[in-house]
């Protein structure tokens, strides 16, 4: 397990702000409302997605898809354009380990990351870890479920919801928050405790594939070999290059890595190792032999940045494109949904016509009450319902059932396809069209 070295620095600051700024976030929003409904939580059992004030319903994934499509997209995007700054300065995991550190040097001191610490300052240690990772996952957990239902639950002592059950086996399984709860908690004690960087080294894939997603103008972190090498020894003083081999570079790498050994899977570009050398190399006045550069740039210091290139254009235009298509869908976004049914044992032939029963299941996808009318586009058939209109809750759910009839049909047919018009009483423009079959015979 790497526990790195604490450096000061450009990119530390710079870190330390975003963490900061990251972290406020990450307290706040789970709690905020907004009109009364959260402003982002991903609220699976309920299979609704509050995000900055769009609510997604089960009926509309497509808006789910679309945003994910285009997070990948932007990752992809500045990847190419800023090297892996997600993982450097924006991966939970990378902020995560930063607060544990944190937490670690505040409860046993400067005896944090060496070897030899006592058994009762490990205690201490782990004690503490478990209690923020608990933490965490309780903060974490909100932005799955509203928090409203973890404090009611725990409020009422309500930790065993199927304790009503018959069933031996399910009447002690505690809530599903609780089981994330544990699940989350161990997990992340394990990777903080135990596992840490082999997270980015052996787990992670955005590691993988984002590395594969740079290119020869894409910033990554580089150490001057021309200018570093052969390393000084102790007491050389000509002859060699201007790394003195203090090893900096390497204590403070939250990866562990040497990143003298040439561009590795395990560099999150975090910039430390860069804070590292500048400290170093400054009491010798020489410039940092590590920094930010491109490919191109560690070849020849003097080739141009090029951000305006094939992979950035083709990239950017596709986010153009899917943030054009999820602007329109959301313009034309009619917060109703319907599906119709046949009833098949409603099929009547009366002396001089015929009737059919249906059910038309009308959901509201808004939070104000809608009313709602139906109609057949095809005139020759006629509505007996009990009612013109009807009102659907907010949030809610209606099943309207009526008949419908048609005169004979004067040719000999079995069937004919009948459509259903669902008009929104209050937004004339908010109309859906349902298709369904009539049946002739009796
Ligand atoms: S090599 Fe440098 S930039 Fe890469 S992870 Fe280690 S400290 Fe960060
Ligand atoms: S911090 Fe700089 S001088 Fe020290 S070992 Fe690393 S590259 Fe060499």
């Amino acid at each position: 397990m790497v526990i790195a070295r604490p450096i000061q620095g450009k990119h530390r600051t710079i870190k330390t702000r975003i963490n900061l700024v990251l972290f406020a976030l990450f307290a706040i929003v789970p709690y905020v409302r907004v009109g009364g409904h959260p402003l982002l939580l991903l609220d699976i059992p309920a299979r609704k997605f509050h995000i900055f004030g769009l609510t997604i319903w089960p009926q509309e994934l497509y808006f789910l898809h679309l945003l994910l499509l285009l997070a990948g997209l932007l990752l992809f995007f500045f990847t190419s354009l800023l090297g892996r700054i997600w993982c450097g300065y924006g991966c939970p995991q990378t902020i995560f380990t930063d607060f544990y550190d944190a937490v670690g040097k505040l409860v046993v001191g400067s005896s944090f990351g060496k070897t030899a610490l006592s058994s009762a300052q490990k205690v201490r240690l782990y004690a503490a870890w478990l209690v923020v990772a608990f933490l965490f996952s309780f903060q974490f957990l909100a932005f799955f479920v509203p928090y409203e239902v973890i404090w009611s639950d725990l409020q009422h002592g309500e930790f065993f919801p199927y304790l009503t059950t018959s069933s031996a086996v399910f009447r002690f399984v505690p809530a599903p928050w609780i089981m994330f709860l544990i699940f989350s908690t161990g997990f992340a004690l394990f990777n903080v405790g135990y596992f840490r960087e082999n997270v980015c080294k052996l787990v992670c894939p955005y590691g993988r594939f984002q590395t594969a997603l740079l290119d020869s103008h894409s910033p990554i972190v580089h150490y001057d070999v021309h200018r570093g090498e052969p390393r000084r020894e102790k007491g050389q003083k000509s002859g060699v290059g201007d790394c003195v081999d203090c090893n900096m570079c390497k204590l403070v790498c939250p990866t562990g890595i040497d990143i003298r050994d040439g561009l590795q899977i395990g560099c999150i570009q975090c910039g430390l190792c860069v804070d590292a050398c500048t400290s170093v190399l400054s009491k010798f006045h020489k410039p940092t032999l590590i920094d930010y550069r491109t490919i191109a740039q560690s070849e020849d210091p003097a080739a141009p940045r090029k951000y305006v290139r094939p992979r950035t254009l083709v990239y950017g235009s596709l986010i153009a494109v899917f943030l054009a298509a999820f602007v329109y869908l959301l313009v034309v976004r009619i917060p109703i949904y319907a599906v119709t049914l046949r009833d098949k044992a409603i099929s009547v032939h009366l002396a001089d016509r015929y009737q059919n029963g249906y059910e038309i299941h009308v959901g509201n996808m808004s939070y104000e009450p809608v009313r709602v009318s139906i109609r057949v586009t095809d005139e020759r058939f006629r509505i007996l319902a009990p009612a013109t209109e009807y009102k659907v809750e907010p949030a809610g759910f209606e099943k309207i059932r009526f008949v419908v009839e048609h005169p004979e049909p004067g040719e000999n047919k079995f069937t004919k396809e009948i459509q259903f018009e669902l008009r929104d009483m209050d937004h004339a423009d908010r109309k859906l069209k349902m298709n369904s079959i009539f049946s002739f015979r009796g």
